[in-house]
């Protein structure tokens, strides 16, 4: 910790809400039909947020937020300015068009390696993609120590204590910082927005959304020194080729009883249709 407390940045995604798919969520090509989602803030990116502005609340600093993605992910970034966050960062390039985990961390480490941070938050998974790759793979980028399924974070001279969801129990983590984590809900709910930042940020845009830019800023893949091999379609390995919106209709589903015999039995079914062995 320097004097003037601890440097946060929190990586906030825009997402469709797959929590209102109806039956026009899915494209016939098989790709999510985004204009009959609508876009919401990723509801883990908001306990990730919540963390940053308590480590600022609690020891003093700096949060900046970023998200990278097209133009519209700046309601997101007024949302965090208007919940707390002193700065808020849109990454947007065409040439980030089409990023799997592994392109998207590597343009995004870019975004936050220029701010210096002392903590990185982000959500544990992202509700569209939901792989949870991007955290762990943005803090390899910068070689910061992940921490992963925070849910709850005390500072003790530059030393983060971190206590862990390891799904029997909890883990508590001494790492030194720079770290990064990724923080699910059971953190605690993101506070609500301030009335004074409300009306000071509401109108905040930046310059991709078409107004005169004020508020937010707005990094390119450029600017940010990005190679562009490594950016978009071009360094992205993974190809999503099909989404499928799976609805079980009656009939389509089996009670297994809980007993031995009966899980043996399921078992025993899987290998003999060939699901499993
Ligand atoms: C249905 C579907 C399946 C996909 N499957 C794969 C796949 O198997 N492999 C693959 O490599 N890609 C996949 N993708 C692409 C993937 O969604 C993108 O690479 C995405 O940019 C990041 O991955 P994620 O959504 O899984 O995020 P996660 O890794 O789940 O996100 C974790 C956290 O990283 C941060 N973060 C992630 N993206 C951003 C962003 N754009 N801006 C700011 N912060 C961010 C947030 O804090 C978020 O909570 C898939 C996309 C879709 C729609």
């Amino acid at each position: 910790m320097n004097k003037k407390g601890y440097n946060c940045v929190v990586c906030i995604k825009q997402v469709p809400d797959t929590k209102r798919i109806g039956p026009d969520a899915m494209k016939e090509d098989g790709t999510v039909n985004r204009a009959a989602l609508p876009a919401v803030f990723n509801p883990e990116d908001m306990n990730a947020l919540e963390a940053a502005l308590s480590v600022k609340e609690r020891y003093g600093g700096k949060v900046t937020a970023i998200a990278m993605g097209l133009p519209a992910a700046c309601a997101i970034l007024r949302e965090a300015l208007m919940r707390g966050a002193d700065e808020a960062y849109l990454v947007t390039d065409r040439k980030a068009a089409g990023s799997d985990t592994l392109a998207t961390s590597y343009i995004l480490s870019q975004a936050v390696r220029r701010f210096e941070p002392d903590l990185v938050f982000c959500g544990r998974q992202a509700i569209d993609g939901d792989t949870a790759q991007t955290g762990p793979q943005i803090a390899e980028k910068l070689g910061f120590p992940a921490i992963t399924y925070l849910e709850k974070l005390d500072l003790e001279d530059g030393v983060a204590v971190a206590v862990r969801d390891i799904g029997t129990g909890v883990e508590t983590d001494r790492v030194k910082l720079p770290a990064l984590f990724t923080v699910t809900d059971r953190y605690g709910e993101l506070r609500p927005p301030d009335v004074r930042r409300v009306m000071e940020y509401k109108k905040a845009k930046a310059p991709a959304e078409g107004g005169e830019g004020s508020g937010i800023g707005q990094l390119s893949c450029d600017d940010i020194g990005c190679e562009a091999e490594r950016c978009g379609f071009a360094g992205s390995p993974t190809n999503v080729s099909k989404v499928a919106s799976v609805v079980l209709a009656g009939g389509e589903y089996r009670e297994i009883p809980a007993t031995d015999e009966g899980i043996k039995a399921f078992v025993e079914g899987l290998v003999a249709d060939h699901t499993i062995g």
